[in-house]
């Protein structure tokens, strides 16, 4: 009989990179990663950007197939049973563990209870028929003016759609900062977007899709492609009854440990600091580095390396890449290192009580030294 291995629930960048994590810190017996998508693994990030702009193609965002002898099971989790060590999948089937990583990331959180007739932007899917939908609309409207809002946004304008942008917010992306944002503002703005602020209790309406936003003063705005860009949910439902520590989120500690032999990493994550519980920080980066973590410590305890927070982040729109090392907001003094702010492209650096950010927009530079710089103080 083969002996339980490691069970990983959610095939994507947390869940891949724990596996190989775990794979590289020792662990020899079986791997298995469940995922309840259609598709091998894809990279999320490529498909607000590159994606929806018909730049790149739905085969060109997979992920490198992980190391021989990690297995993928095309399966839902439904439930956790940490005291029998099993996960149980729908249909019934339970897959006993010795060890089990919960990458189940996040979803797209939507307005109405039930979603309906609602567009978001969270898979590969939801990207494969964002385009074609922009494609074939002449007006575009964007509920939401953060990132991937922002992203869909541009790739609207791109398109050559009128775009209208609601926020709660009068810049976009305001979580980067004052700076970066009234500089993705300005070229949003100057690209042809209308930035509205969004009116209190809005409503949507249409019943088989989405085809506006009411407000009540009974304004209308109405628009042939509506999308819904207002932040993601943690998919921890599957776990309700586990005994886990769940605030919107899984709540693990240092090492990425949620409870003996369980251990989590990614979207779905809060970690608990010495003083405080922080928030989720849905990102890319965060996720790869929390999961090297979670299947090392899954290994080897507390002999594995903490997870340190080291913000890192990247963003594509109106023609700006902007990416950016360190807490953000980017708060306090813009410090230029080179180029221009308003001239849209160069190296700058800010400091505050948070820390050092470090932003490279249009700027040549290696990841590595964008993120010395911001660990620098002097
Ligand atoms: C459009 C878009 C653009 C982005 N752009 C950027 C960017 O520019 N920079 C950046 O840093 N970050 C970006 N991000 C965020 C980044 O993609 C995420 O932080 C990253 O994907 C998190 O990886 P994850 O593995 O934790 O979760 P996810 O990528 O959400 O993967 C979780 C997987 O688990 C599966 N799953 C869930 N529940 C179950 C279950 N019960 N059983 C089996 N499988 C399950 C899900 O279907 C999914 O495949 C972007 C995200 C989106 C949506």
């Amino acid at each position: 009989m083969t002996p339980p291995g490691v069970v990983v629930v959610g095939a994507s960048a947390a869940g891949i990179a724990a596996a190989e994590s775990a794979r590289r810190a020792g662990f020899d017996g079986p791997i298995t990663i469940i995922g309840d998508e259609p598709h091998p693994p894809y990279t999320r990030p490529a498909l607000s950007k590159a994606l929806l702009c018909g730049t790149e193609s739905a085969e060109s965002v997979h992920l490198p197939t992980p190391e021989d002898g990690i297995d993928f099971l095309p399966a839902r989790a439904v439930g956790l049973d940490i005291a029998r060590k099993r996960v149980t999948l729908s249909g019934g089937v339970t897959l006993e563990y010795s060890g089990v990583v919960i990458a189940s990331g996040a979803r797209a959180r939507q307005l109405r209870p039930d979603g309906a007739g609602e567009t978001v932007l969270r898979s590969l899917d939801d990207a494969v028929r964002l385009r074609e939908e922009i494609g074939g609309a002449n007006s575009g409207l964007v509920i939401g003016g953060g990132f991937v809002g922002t992203e869909v946004a541009s790739a609207c304008i791109a398109a050559g759609l009128k775009t209208t942008v609601v926020s709660r917010h009068d810049t976009l992306v305001p979580h980067l900062g004052t700076d970066l944002s009234n500089l993705i503002t300005r070229a949003a703005i100057k690209s042809g977007v209308v930035l509205k602020p969004a009116p209190q209790q809005v409503r949507l309406i249409g019943t088989d899709r989405v085809a506006g936003l009411a407000a009540v003063d009974g304004s209308v705005l109405e628009a042939d492609l509506v999308v819904t860009a207002v932040g993601c949910r943690p998919n921890i439902e599957w776990l309700d009854g586990s005994g886990l520590q769940l605030i919107d989120g899984v709540v693990v500690d240092q090492y990425c440990r949620a409870s003996a032999g369980v251990v989590a990493a990614g979207d779905v994550v809060r970690v608990r600091g010495s003083r405080t519980l922080a928030a989720r920080t849905p990102f890319w980066t965060a996720a790869l580095e929390q999961a090297r973590t979670a299947g090392q410590s899954l290994v080897c305890g507390t002999s594995a390396t903490p997870y340190v927070p080291a913000p890192f982040f990247w963003t594509e729109a109106f023609g700006l890449a902007i990416t950016i090392s360190g807490p953000i907001p980017a708060a306090g003094e813009c410090e230029t290192l080179a180029g221009d702010l308003r001239s849209g492209s160069g190296l700058f650096r800010w400091r505050s009580e948070q820390g050092v950010t470090v932003a490279a927009v249009n700027h040549r530079i290696a990841v590595r030294k964008l993120r010395t710089l911001s660990r620098e103080s002097d």
